[in-house]
């Protein structure tokens, strides 16, 4: 079995593969596991990650990965979300007494940024979603429609929409409301914040991304398997209408009973000669899959500037703050001289991927500024900017259709990745079913099915008592 890729879909496709008995051979270009996201050493030696990345509690297909990989230590989860605004008005959201779908309801009531009328809209549309059981009947409009449409048809003010909303929406999902199927933007609210009471946990990893996938490498080798890095993949090669070999550097092939692509998606149409493409429609429509940019913001100063260990800012550019010193207990960061290190996050940073460096290192070093005054005063002592062009596939309205099945109809030939039909976006998540549902494909083509998917978290609560 030959795995091409080594970020979460093809590490879950390849451990999910070794653990059902197959020997697993898994290439992987770069010198590190974990693809989009991993973390790494920068040229003056600062270990950072490639961004801050988190999940959700509702994410049960990564949490089962981590557990399979024993990573499932490294992630910290935190029940209690802080948002804040420039006027220095904060609140959180944190589950209360009452039963799902009204666990929410207290944080809500009590959430000072938004005005009485905001809360009302957010409310009737919220009430749309439980409704429905996460579905409403405008989503099945022929090509979709986007959130923002969805919202307005909702009649929801302009502070909802800014203050609630978006904020909620364009961090999970990387895109502007105007460009996100409203399909996912309503998932994203009926799993993660009304269905059950867990969904909505943040987990945040305690250590360096990499450091996650120690366990990956150790099981697939374990079975008999490798993982070869530094092997980037050039072509591959056809043969009685299935896959027969893939080629490495100085033509050195390497053939396997069966191959999981789980490159980006840009990656594969690179891969393959146009006559394979136009055999399998998945493949010829790759290119009606957009991509959208995240810019990663990360400042290490000389003194403690903010205790929380994270916080959402509104009406900023700045979208998240993280605090890797508390998130990492103390240990990165916390040499003399640079005594705080905080990450940054921008989604769908579409406005800064020309800006220079340093324009947007002053606009947001001028935000944490004003969120907390204990900056004013701190030395900034060093200062990056990641910015990730093609960070997630764009979730726009109808991007579903342009997804392929893990399955092809060519012999051999499997996908994986966050791009392929999941159902979820771009996530971590969504690149773990990935993986799942290739290597559930395998073991279905060769006579052996298995479920591995794990399902979604139950609803609970009032939901669960009148579903
Ligand atoms: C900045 C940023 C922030 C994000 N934040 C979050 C977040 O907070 N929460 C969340 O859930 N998701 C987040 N995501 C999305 C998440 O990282 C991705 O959805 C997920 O990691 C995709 O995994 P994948 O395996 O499908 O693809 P990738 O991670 O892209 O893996 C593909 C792998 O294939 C390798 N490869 C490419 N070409 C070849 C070749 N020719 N031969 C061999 N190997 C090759 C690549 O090096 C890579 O390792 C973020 C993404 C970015 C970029």
């Amino acid at each position: 079995m030959i795995v091409i890729g080594g970020g979460l879909a093809g590490l879950s496709a390849g451990v999910s593969l070794a653990e059902a008995g197959w020997r697993v051979r898994l290439f992987e270009q770069r010198p590190f596991l974990g693809g989009r996201a991993t973390s790494y050493v920068l040229p003056d030696g600062e270990h950072v990650d490639n961004c801050q990345h988190v999940t959700l509690g509702c994410c049960t297909n990564l949490e089962d990965f981590y557990r399979r990989i024993g990573a499932q230590g490294k992630i910290k989860y935190f029940d209690r979300l802080l948002f804040q605004d420039p006027q220095g008005r904060t609140a959180t959201m944190q589950a209360g007494w009452l039963p799902a779908p009204l666990h929410l309801t207290g944080s809500f009531l009590g959430f000072a940024p938004l005005s009485h009328a905001d809360k009302k809209s957010i409310a009737s549309a919220l009430l749309d979603i439980v409704r429905g059981r996460g579905h409403t009947e405008d989503l099945d409009a022929p090509g979709g429609i986007s959130m923002l449409e969805w919202l307005r048809k909702r009649k929801q003010t302009a502070g909802a929409i800014d203050r609630f909303w978006r904020v909620v929406l364009v961090s999970a999902l990387d895109e502007e409301l105007d460009r996100t199927d409203a399909r996912f933007g309503v998932d994203v609210f009926w799993k993660g914040f009304l269905s059950n009471r867990t969904g909505y946990r943040m987990g945040v990893p305690s250590v360096p991304l990499a450091e996650l996938y120690d366990g990956c490498k150790a099981e697939i080798e374990r079975r008999g398997g490798e993982v070869n890095l530094r092997m980037p993949v050039r072509a591959t090669h056809f043969q009685d209408g299935g896959v027969s070999a893939v080629e490495f550097d100085g033509g050195r092939r390497e053939s396997g009973d069966a191959y999981v692509f789980a490159v980006p998606h840009e990656v594969l149409t690179d891969l393959l000669p146009e006559d394979v493409k136009q055999q399998e429609l998945g493949l010829a429509q790759l290119g009606n899959i957009k991509v959208s940019p995240i810019t990663g913001v990360h400042f290490w100063f000389d003194r403690e500037v903010m205790q929380e260990p994270f916080v959402t800012l509104l009406d900023t550019t700045t979208q998240w703050i993280f605090n890797k010193t508390a998130l990492y207990g103390g240990k990165n960061g916390s040499e003399k001289g640079k005594s705080q290190y905080l990450q940054l996050v921008i989604s769908a940073s579409y406005d800064l991927l020309q800006k220079p460096r340093q324009e947007i290192i002053d606009l947001c070093l001028a935000e944490v500024r004003q969120a907390f005054p204990a900056a004013i005063n701190a030395n900034l002592w060093k200062a990056t900017v990641i910015k990730e062009a093609a960070a997630t596939f764009s979730p726009q309205p109808g991007v579903n259709r342009w997804r392929p099945k893990q399955q092809t109809s060519i012999e051999r030939m499997y996908l994986a990745g966050d791009w392929t039909d999941t159902g979820w976006p771009a996530t971590m998540e969504g690149a773990v079913r990935s993986g799942y549902l290739a290597a559930e494909a395998v073991l279905r083509a060769c006579g052996t099915p298995k479920r591995i998917l794990q399902p979604d978290l139950q609803p609970d609560g009032l939901v669960a008592m009148f579903g």
